[in-house]
């Protein structure tokens, strides 16, 4: 699903799509993309990098943000806000009464489901609809099941 026509081409064929924008290959590619930027040399990421822009990875951005890298937070905020603005066409279209984030991606960006419950009134226009609480829940399969790592993407299918 496109989210912004003129973001970056996706490996999908369209430009701007979630992925893209918000992945964990997009997170470091924004990442390095702010570092590149003049005054950005003090970030955490650059010492975590030594310096080397190519080495800046997910975990480059999860580790400076734990560390409270300014940085660091300003990425994964952009891509809350990217991601809010996805959240607000899922809901618009399906009504769900469940949102799940799921993977390391979802533990790196729980940190924004506040922002992103927040800003969602404005990117949804459905009424009445209420977010649930956030739960930190294992998944499961059909019978109360706790999947494992590798039973997730299987289960997936
Ligand atoms: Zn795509």
């Amino acid at each position: 699903m496109t989210i912004d026509y003129r973001g970056p081409q996706c490996g999908c064929g369209k430009s701007g799509c979630i992925e893209v924008l918000c992945s964990g290959p997009a997170i470091a590619r924004r990442a390095r993309g702010r570092l590149a930027e003049p005054g950005c040399k003090d970030s955490i990421m650059m010492t975590l990098s030594g310096g080397n822009l190519e080495r800046v990875q997910t975990e480059t951005v999860a580790e400076a943000f734990r560390r409270g890298d300014s940085l660091a937070a300003e990425v994964l905020k952009a891509t809350a806000d990217f991601l809010t603005v996805w959240l607000g066409n899922v809901i618009d279209l399906l009504e769900p009464d469940v949102i799940i984030f799921g993977g390391g991606i979802a533990e790196l960006m729980s940190a924004y489901f506040g922002h992103i419950r927040e800003e969602l009134s404005h990117w949804s226009i459905s009424l009445g609809f209420a977010l649930p609480k956030e739960k930190e829940q294992p998944l499961m399969d059909k019978s109360g099941q706790v999947l494992q790592d590798e039973e997730h993407e299987a289960a997936a299918l």
